[in-house]
Order: C-alpha cells, then structure tokens, then sequence
C-alpha cells in the first residue's frame, strides 16, 4: 500500500504548495506526484516545457492542482519569472525540491572546462538561485521545507565523475551552511543522497559505460552496479518518499541532514 493510499496520510500536504525543479522526468517526476498525492499543489519547472506540461497534465488528471513553468536554473531571470508564476498561480510556496541536474563522466584528463562549468551551473548554482528565490517568502511565513537532490556521490568519491561528485559535494556544503542560517525559523533544507536510480540519467550512464567497455544491456547495467555495491537501481519513487517524509510537520527538527537513499551501499 503506497503512503497515498493510507486514510489521513492522502492530505497531509492540503494547502502546501511545492515547487519541483527538473521535473519533467525521472526522479523530479516522481517527486511531483507524490507531493500532488499527498495533497499538495505542484509547480513543475524543467528546460524542457514539452516534458513538464505533460507531466503537469498527468498530475491535474490525478485531481491534483499543478503548473508547468519552464526554466532553466542556471538562468536567474528564469528562476525569478519561476517565483512570481509560482506565486501569481497558489499565493505563496511552501516546499521548493532543488532537483534539476545534469551528470558526466570523465577522467581527470579528459574533463573540459566548459562541461566542468555548466555541470556546476546546473548542480550547485542552480541550486543556489532558486533557494535564494523561494527562502525569504517561507521564512517570512515562518514555514518551509527546502530540499536538495544531491547524490551519494555529494559524500563520496568514485572513479570517473569528479566534476558531478564535486558539484554535488557543493550541493550537500550549501545545504549545511543554509541550515546553520535557517535552524530555528521554522524552515528546514536537508539534502537527499541517492544512489543509481532507474531514471533517464542512469539509462544514459550505462549506455556510456557500454560505449566505452564494450558491454552491452544487462552486463553494462551489472557493471554501473557493481562500482556501487548495490544489487539493484532504486525506484524514482523510493527517492520521492525520502522527499515527502522531510516535509512533515513532524520533520521540523531534521534540518542540515543528508539522507541516503541507497539500499545501504554507502553508511554515511
Ligand atoms: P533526469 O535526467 O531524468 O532528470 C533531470 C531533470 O533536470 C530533467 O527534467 C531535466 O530537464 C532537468 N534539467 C537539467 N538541466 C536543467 C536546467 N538547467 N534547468 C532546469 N532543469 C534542468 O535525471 P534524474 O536521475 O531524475 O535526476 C534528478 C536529480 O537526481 C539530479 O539532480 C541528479 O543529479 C540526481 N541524482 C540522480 C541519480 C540517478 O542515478 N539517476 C542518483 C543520484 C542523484
């Protein structure tokens, strides 16, 4: 039975509204609409507006209040026309999920500047403006769940990934150093740490290990794992429910915390 289906946990989020970035696909799909399910109103934001107005209709015909915005979170104007839609359309924002992202894999002598620098743009700056956008008005109410979609590689290093890992780790400093400004307000900002999720993202991982060891489907798929120590991908939906839990009333305390979502890979 998914939490959406237990009587009284179907409205815990009635009257909330959520902002989720990168949530055109994968994991910030999956994050739109368990916070829809749980009763909250959704803005799904992406680059891709194709993508977030089908995922917005998906929504709404699940009975949920939802806007498709696009934007991308590098830009600052985009992030701010992002805040005045998501205002002018539900009055105020509650919840903003810090989870459009992009991933590269290089070593060390292959990563170019450019694909360094837009790599951060989107992981760390991105996260930054739209925390600086969306925080003032929850502090002003006195409410607000921030929450970050880092990655276990924000908490560890790994072969190949130096530039997302780097990023990431920028993502989970941030989320501290907020918290330690925030404790107290009745706003929290935690980060979320997955591992390999079945999403988009990972499809596109395993088809570069493919291309570059020579392995194909399911042997590609079991080396990404093997470099994890997990057995399996986690589901988008694994992810959302470590989301939806730090949105509680009850989860006022957790503040500053990163919380792994990785079947136990990495014990940090
Ligand atoms: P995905 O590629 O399906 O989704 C990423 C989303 O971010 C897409 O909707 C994309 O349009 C959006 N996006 C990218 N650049 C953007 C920009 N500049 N502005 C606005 N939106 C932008 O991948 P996913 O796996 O669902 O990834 C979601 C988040 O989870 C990312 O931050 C990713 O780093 C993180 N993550 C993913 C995994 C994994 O294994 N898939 C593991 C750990 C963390």
């Amino acid at each position: 039975m998914s939490d959406a289906d237990r009587p009284g946990l179907r409205a815990r989020l009635e009257g909330r509204a959520a902002v989720v970035t990168g949530g055109g696909s994968g994991i910030g799909e999956a994050v739109a609409m368990a916070l829809a399910e749980a009763g909250a109103a959704v803005v799904v934001a992406a680059r891709s507006v194709e993508n977030v107005e089908a995922v917005a209709e998906r929504l709404s015909a699940a009975g949920a209040r939802a806007l498709a915005v696009r934007c991308d979170v590098t830009s600052p104007d985009d992030v701010a026309a992002l805040a005045r839609a998501a205002v002018d359309e539900f009055g105020h924002i509650d919840i903003l999920v810090n989870n459009a992202g992009i991933a590269a894999g290089a070593p060390l002598h292959r990563i170019q500047l450019e694909e360094w620098n837009r790599i951060f743009a989107v992981n760390a700056t991105g996260t930054f403006l739209c925390t600086q956008a969306f925080a003032p008005a929850m502090l002003e109410r006195g409410w607000g769940r921030i929450i970050n979609i880092a990655s276990v590689a924000g908490l560890a290093g790994a072969r190949y990934i130096a530039a997302y890992a780097a990023s990431k780790h920028a993502v989970v400093g941030f989320t501290r150093c907020v918290a330690a400004e925030l404790a107290g307000t009745g706003v929290t900002i935690n980060a979320v740490c997955p591992g390999y999720v079945d999403t988009p993202m990972t499809d596109r991982t395993i088809e570069a290990v493919g291309a570059r060891t020579g392995l194909q489907g399911e042997e590609a798929l079991r080396a990404v794992l093997a470099t994890t120590g997990q057995k399996r991908l986690i589901q988008p939906e694994e992810v959302a429910h470590a989301v939806l839990s730090l949105c509680d009333d009850a989860a006022r305390a957790i503040n500053g915390q990163t919380i792994v979502v990785d079947g136990g890979a990495l014990l940090a």
